[in-house]
């Protein structure tokens, strides 16, 4: 591909043009390293700033409930495949509520509340009404749950969410047992509820092809997502995928820069795992995590992978993002 045609996409994506799959998927080829490589991770960096503020976003996840799941993924450390189960706990809700009110101390910007595929949907709403009461009143409230229909989007609604975090993921149906039409379904029903849609382009792993790569941006484009994201997957032991290896950073930081540049998120831009190279690259918004994970065996994600906010903080401010 000519250094010409890189040059007009820089040109038209630095006019505030709409960036379209083509475009995308050239960008994508650009050889890690080069010339071009460095002038789109500025180019995506200048785009972010400017409607970000120059600042950057902390959200907070507590994983509340840890079962072998049912859905299986073929990445994750809670799959039925790799947990045994005989950890498995559900968080005291006291301790979520004490463990909101640190967050909400320490100055996080959302939070998110994550469970398993298993976890009851009614256990969940009122679970999630006992943490609400501990959050400042403005502050959004994110469900990362498994799927759901309308009537369920508009209890989630009710109980204080002001939205989900929901995607189709890449492989979805063969590396994991569920259905990628229903995933899209639940995200019909989240957008026609009223609830904001937190979108990410996950869990990217070396064998995704550009093409794939791209319907995932260009799906987010299809909802109203002022919050998208990149995630990378993480070889976790154990799991059916860890012999796939992981994207390097180099590549997640390229991904960023294409999905900022083609999503053009008005919110925020996350990343995982973040680092500061994605930081300069279109990102400003990556999370602190308490107690499980699905990229961490350990079930106490803040001892060992999970960010702290004092981390998120630290990486932030590496990338010279306010927060
Ligand atoms: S990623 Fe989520 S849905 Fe998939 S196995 Fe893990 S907990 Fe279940």
């Amino acid at each position: 591909m000519s250094t010409e045609t890189i040059k007009t996409i820089f040109s038209r994506a630095q006019a505030g043009e709409t960036l379209g799959r083509e475009d995308a998927l050239k960008l994508l080829a650009i050889p890690n390293g080069s010339r071009e490589y460095y002038e789109l991770l500025g180019i995506a960096n200048r785009d972010a700033r400017r409607p970000f503020a120059n600042r950057g976003q902390i959200f907070a996840q507590i994983g509340i409930e840890a079962s072998p799941c049912a859905a299986n993924c073929a990445f994750c450390s809670l799959a039925e495949d790799v947990f045994d189960g005989k950890d498995s706990f559900v968080l005291p809700v006291s301790e979520a509520e004490t463990i909101t009110e640190q967050l909400v101390k320490a100055g996080v910007d959302e939070l998110f509340l994550m469970t398993t595929a298993n976890y009851g949907k009614e256990a969940f709403l009122s679970y999630a009404a006992a943490v609400k009461k501990h959050l400042p009143k403005a502050m959004r409230f994110v469900a990362n749950v498994g799927d759901f229909d309308e009537a369920y989007a508009q209890k989630l609604k009710e109980a204080g969410f002001t939205g989900v975090y929901h995607i189709r993921r890449l492989g979805e149906g063969v590396d994991t047992r569920l259905d990628p039409g229903q995933r899209i379904r639940t995200l019909d029903a989240a957008r026609d509820a009223g609830l904001e849609l937190y979108y990410c382009v996950e869990p990217i792993g070396p064998e995704h092809t550009p093409e794939e790569i791209v319907d995932e941006i260009f799906r987010a484009r299809e909802y109203p997502v002022e919050v998208m994201a990149v995630m990378k997957r993480v070889c976790v032991p154990g799991t059916k995928l860890y012999s796939r290896g992981e994207i390097s950073a180099a590549e997640l930081a390229k991904i960023c820069a294409v999905t900022e540049l083609c999503v053009r998120p008005k919110r925020a831009m996350g990343v995982h795992e973040p680092d500061e190279l994605c930081l300069m690259a279109g990102a400003n918004q990556i999370y602190a995590e308490v107690s499980v994970n699905p990229r961490d065996r350990s079930l106490q994600t803040e001892r060992s992978r999970g960010a702290s906010v004092e981390r998120a903080k630290a990486l932030l401010h590496a990338a010279e993002w306010e927060w």
